[in-house]
């Protein structure tokens, strides 16, 4: 029986990258999403192109009552779960600190920590040996902006990068008997929609060559990481985050 991996934001950028890589792995995939239903259909059309079985579901993270839902539907769906990819992420336009609203603040914490705690309760409440489950592999998509921290505008969501660390580190000691790895990427600057929603014109342009390798990284690169980590090859890593950066 092939395995099948859930993935939180799976309709556009890295996370459609991780479901076409997956699919090209032998995963069976269940794409999550928001509200780009047709992106999703898209990725979902690839996939079974590719010989496996996609499903949609759309679900906001952000809604907390959402979360069980979704990892029912996917098991109803497959009949199990090998893995999962917490990766829907949203970020905060660039500004200072100190002329950010609370909403904005609490929007951006709500969905790239807290939902991805939720996130992360579920896939072990669903995977846990200790609970029933059959194990399974976690990761998280954490960013280069939570060691740089934010610098640059972005301090709320390099703050809930910075959690998302700290979950992994200390689900993966927590799980790392229950057949659980929990593993993170830190991308850098990839090319994404999500450069457009900083409000930064032509960011990639700009801060490409800013970058030691002198470019931007592309959501295949990051995800080439996420399938590796998925894998048998990585069986001895975990409660660890990896930097896929160019070295920034
Ligand atoms: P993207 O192209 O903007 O895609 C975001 C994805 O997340 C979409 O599939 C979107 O669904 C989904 N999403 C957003 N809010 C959601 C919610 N509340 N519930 C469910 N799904 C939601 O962004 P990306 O660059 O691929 O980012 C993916 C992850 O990588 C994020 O966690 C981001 O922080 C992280 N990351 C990105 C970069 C970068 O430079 N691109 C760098 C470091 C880290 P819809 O299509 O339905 O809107």
């Amino acid at each position: 029986m092939s395995k099948v991996v859930l993935v939180t934001g799976g309709s556009r950028g890295i996370g459609a990258a991780v479901c076409r890589l997956a699919a090209k792995a032998g995963y069976d995939v269940a794409v999550n999403y928001a509200g780009r239903e047709d992106a999703a259909r898209a990725v979902a059309a690839e996939v079974k192109a590719l010989g496996r079985r996609a499903v949609i579901l759309q679900a906001d993270v952000g809604n907390a009552d959402a979360i069980p839902d979704l990892f029912d539907r996917c098991i109803e769906e497959f009949g199990g779960l090998d893995a999962v990819v917490n990766n829907a992420g949203v970020i905060n336009k660039t500004a200072p600190l100190a002329d950010l609203s609370v909403e904005e603040i609490r929007r951006i914490v709500d969905i790239d920590l807290t939902s991805a705690m939720l996130v992360a309760r579920e896939a072990v409440r669903r995977m846990s040996t200790a609970r029933g489950g059959k194990g399974g592999v976690l990761v998280n998509m954490s960013s280069r902006a939570s060691e740089l921290a934010g610098v640059g505008g972005f301090i709320p969501y390099g703050a809930a990068k910075g959690g998302i660390d700290v979950l992994t580190i200390g689900l993966g000691r927590e799980v790392a008997g229950e057949g659980i790895r929990v593993c993170g990427i830190r991308p850098g600057l990839i090319d994404t929609d999500i450069q457009n929603d900083t409000g930064v014109e032509q960011r990639m342009e700009r801060f490409g060559p800013t970058v030691p390798m002198g470019r931007g990284g592309t959501a295949d690169e990051v995800a080439e990481t996420v399938l590796w980590l998925m894998s048998e090859k990585a069986s001895y890593v975990t409660a660890t985050t990896i930097d896929v950066s160019g070295g920034r």
